[in-house]
């Protein structure tokens, strides 16, 4: 029987704020996986601490909630144990690019097949609204008592300079483009980083709904309000790399990048990078140990008539005092 959206939501109590952005992507990860009719027993979803990291309780398939800044460990060991499992990460700008962003860098040059979703508010939503990562220098949001004295990190950037081969941006609110991003995401070879913009209405009162709508972004024109976001496949970019050409290779980082550095006035969505020309880490570890993919560590028997197959008593006896 094909799965139903029903069968991807679970009864556990949420506690977050009315009207969080992290609603939306966690109604759009439901719905990516309906339509990809991808079996319970074959996904997980590993988060990080934070407010997002509840995600994990939210969508009824493995679930596994980690440490602060550690999520994409677990998740890429999952991943390389079971490669046929489909592993989506959640965690919140602050986990993945403050006390993660190590993580993330190396994430980014292993390129293990798996997603991973950054809920960016721009705030440690979970401990009263200190200014994360996300946040740019001179921003004062009503949780902080001074202007964040920090400069911004650019998630897009730090994905396309730490080697991720998929990179794109969603918007909470827009569920069905963000449901979109997420298959495509899923159904990339290799690792995929989607920087979700999620307002958080009790902390953030600078990058809300109505601002990412238009509110004081006057075009001078028509002196009407614009609105921020807009989305790349509108305009007719073209993120994939189609050939491995040095030339083509380096036009599209640098366009990736040109995108990256837009904000404010006008917000791009979408997906601004995409490579699949770089073999995914599995491949290159197939390369290297025959029948990997055949035989991955999660089929092979760890017991035996109760007992572990796996003879620890030398390392145990070379640790003795
Ligand atoms: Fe959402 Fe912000 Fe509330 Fe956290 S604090 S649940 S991010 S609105």
């Amino acid at each position: 029987m094909e799965p139903k959206l029903s069968d991807y939501k679970t009864e556990v109590h949420n506690d977050w704020c009315p009207g969080c952005g992290d609603f939306g992507i966690v109604s759009a990860i439901q719905m990516a996986l309906t339509e990809m009719k991808i079996p319970r027993h074959k996904a997980a979803i590993f988060s990080g601490i934070g407010c997002s990291g509840k995600t994990s309780h939210f969508i009824n398939v493995f679930g596994i909630h980690t440490l602060h800044g550690r999520v994409l460990t677990f998740a890429q060991g999952a991943k390389l144990a079971n490669p046929e499992m489909t592993i989506v990460v959640a965690g919140g700008d602050g986990d993945g690019l403050g006390i993660g962003a190590g993580h993330f860098v190396a994430a980014g040059r292993r390129n293990v097949d798996m997603t991973y979703i950054i809920f960016n508010n721009a705030v440690y939503g979970l401990t009263k609204g200190q200014a994360s990562p996300t946040l740019q220098l001179g921003l004062k949001t009503k949780s902080l008592p001074q202007p964040n004295v920090n400069q911004s990190v650019n998630p897009i950037g730090l994905a396309i300079a730490s080697g991720f081969t998929f990179v794109g941006r969603g918007y909470s609110y827009d569920v069905r483009q963000l449901k979109d991003l997420i298959i495509a995401a899923v159904k990339h070879k290799g690792l995929a980083f989607l920087d979700v913009l999620q307002p958080c209405p009790t902390y953030n009162d600078i990058n809300t709904r109505d601002w990412f709508a238009g509110l004081g972004n006057i075009d001078q024109t028509t002196r009407k309000s614009q609105p921020r976001i807009y989305k790349l496949e509108d305009t007719g970019y073209d993120p994939v790399v189609h050939y491995s050409s040095e030339e083509e290779v380096n036009e599209k980082l640098t366009q990736a990048l040109i995108k990256a550095n837009e904000w404010d006035a006008k917000i791009p969505t979408g997906i601004f990078y995409q490579n699949e020309l770089i073999a995914p880490y599995e491949q290159r570890i197939a390369d290297r140990i025959p029948n990997y993919l055949e035989n991955p560590p999660a089929d092979q028997p760890i017991s035996s008539g109760g007992k572990p197959i796996t003879d620890i008593s030398k390392i145990l006896d070379s640790l003795e005092v």
